[in-house]
């Protein structure tokens, strides 16, 4: 069982009300494989919201508001999701400050990518799961 950003399901999570569709990973939901989650939404924000960055540790808008708590609960909820479906491989949107997995925006929200993970990531990979981008 994979655990799935939902953005790549399809679902139109994403902080513009927009999704990521690919569909090799709608294929695996379709297929029962795989279960989509959004961590910044099962954190309590809203959709659409201010795109966020990580910067030194922290989340914050680009309206510079700190939205570290809810970008945590989020992953802290999706991460039980996995748990209880038993899960220990998760295939995420690339470069978010949530899902992103080895590359994240440097948090001058300039288009600058560097070395990191998102939070939900970050919290997956502590858990020992497999993880790969779409
Ligand atoms: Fe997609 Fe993850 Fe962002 Fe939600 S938090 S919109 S699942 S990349």
């Amino acid at each position: 069982m994979y655990i799935v950003s939902g953005c790549l399901a399809g679902l139109c999570c994403r902080y513009d009300g927009g999704d990521n569709a690919d569909e090799r990973v709608m294929k695996l939901v379709a297929q029962g494989k795989a279960i989509p989650v959004c961590p910044e939404q099962l954190g309590g924000l809203t959709t659409p919201r201010p795109p966020c960055e990580i910067v030194n540790g922290k989340v914050l808008s680009n309206e510079k508001a700190d939205v570290t708590g809810n970008f945590m609960r989020g992953a802290e909820e999706a991460l039980k999701l996995a748990q209880l479906a038993g899960s220990k491989k998760a295939i995420l949107k690339a470069r978010s400050p949530s899902c992103g997995i080895g590359k994240i925006y440097d948090g001058t929200f300039s288009g600058t990518l560097i070395e990191g993970d998102g939070l939900f990531a970050a919290m997956l990979r502590k858990e020992g799961f497999e993880l790969e981008t779409e």
